[in-house]
């Protein structure tokens, strides 16, 4: 846990709307489609390019996640986007899944 870091903030206290041990869900505030979702891990890494510091159960738990949080909002075809560093639009630097569809 950080505490200056914005998404360990939501992650403790934030409107969830999916959760699971170690991983949350939640809306995003500036949706990019119809569905807009983070995925969070409780676990604070900067970014993707520190996925090894996830055990490969916990890795795995996630990504499963992911794709549940999908499926609970009714999504069969969406993007899963993770932006990697400034430059490829990453502004938050807690790892996030953003989690988009909803068009149809
Ligand atoms: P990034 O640009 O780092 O890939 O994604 C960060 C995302 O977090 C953006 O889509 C942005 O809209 C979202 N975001 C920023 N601040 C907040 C906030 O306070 N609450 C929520 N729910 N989303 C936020
Ligand atoms: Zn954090």
């Amino acid at each position: 846990m950080t505490t200056d870091c914005l998404f360990c903030t939501l992650y403790r206290e934030g409107d969830h709307v999916a959760v699971t041990d170690g991983f949350v869900a939640i809306r995003d505030i500036n949706p990019q489609a119809p569905t807009h979702l983070l995925v969070l891990p409780e676990r604070h890494v900067d970014s993707f390019r520190e996925i090894g510091e996830f055990p490969p159960e916990e890795a795995k738990r996630m990504l499963d996640f992911v794709a549940d949080v999908a499926a609970r909002e009714g999504l069969t075809d969406y993007r899963v986007v993770v932006n990697v560093g400034p430059s490829a639009g990453q502004t938050v630097f807690h790892l996030h899944w953003h989690v988009i569809g909803g068009w149809s």
